[in-house]
């Protein structure tokens, strides 16, 4: 196992007091190090990571599985593991999670399986998406396959009926591919409101996600859930500090501002 700093080790001993967290990944790139792309990290670096939430005793359902169950049903020491956009390099990651008879959830853009992203380009890794092969594959291996709409789009800016297209038929068409129905999604770019979310409902999901900081079901609602995004700079040091705090946003920065903050309240 890799070596991780004594405070973050300390912090994490506390970790799995405030219910389940959720993962946020993109991209898995081949190799070691730190992938230019923010939204990337390294294979060496997700197996660590993995190895780590192994070790530490962490269940990881899919995310249909955790909104399936009331929220008493889940220990503290639960994290849901999801990747956006489907890239093909996460067969890979399938792989590592497979070995450790984990589960995960992909969120699937129906209007690019197997093709490049019809999407504009922001330094992600270049290559297509996952086909329908490998996605039945994975849907075999345990994994479950969600939908991140047809084309990607910001849901916020389309009207109700050109929203409901995206929800609607990326579902159908997920459906029709792997014959099973799908009912998680994913906003694109995070992008939603009080608007999309009650769509969401209505086009049929059971759950739905943000890329919001924080506790996964600290809304209380299944078309709010929070993640916790896995950056490319992560070490095991501020992964672990992730899921002791159930925020992102863990530079020691933020950490010393948050304790100061507690010193001041006593
Ligand atoms: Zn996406």
């Amino acid at each position: 196992m890799t070596w991780l700093d004594p405070l973050s080790r300390a912090m994490h001993n506390q970790a799995g007091q405030h219910g389940p967290a959720m993962l946020m990944y993109h991209a898995v790139t081949p190799g070691a190090g730190t992938p230019s792309w923010p939204w990337a990290v390294s294979m060496q670096r997700f197996r660590e990571q993995l190895d780590f939430l192994a070790a530490e005793g962490y269940a990881t359902p899919t995310m249909g599985t955790l909104a399936a169950r009331p929220a008493k049903a889940w220990g503290g020491r639960t994290a849901v593991i999801t990747f956006d956009d489907g890239y093909v390099d996460n067969l890979a990651a399938c792989e590592e999670l497979q070995k450790r008879g984990m589960r995960a959830t992909w969120f699937i853009v129906s209007g690019s399986i197997g093709r490049e992203p019809a999407w504009p380009a922001d330094g992600r890794p270049v290559g297509r998406l996952l086909n329908a092969n490998e996605l039945r594959e994975m849907q075999a291996g345990g994994m479950e396959i969600g939908s991140h709409t047809v084309s990607h789009a910001r849901l916020t800016e389309l009207d109700d009926a050109a929203m409901m297209r995206e929800l609607v038929e990326s579902k159908t068409t997920l459906e029709t591919l792997l014959g099973q129905p799908i009912g998680s999604f994913a906003y694109p770019y995070g992008a939603w409101d009080v608007r999309c979310a009650e769509a969401a409902q209505h086009a049929g999901y059971a759950a739905a996600c943000t890329t919001r900081t924080g506790w996964v079901l600290r809304d209380g609602n299944p078309y709010q859930l929070r993640r916790l995004t896995v950056f490319n700079s992560d070490t095991l040091g501020s992964f672990a500090r992730k899921l002791y705090f159930g925020s992102h946003d863990v530079r020691w920065r933020d950490i010393a501002a948050y304790a100061f903050r507690r010193l001041k309240r006593t």
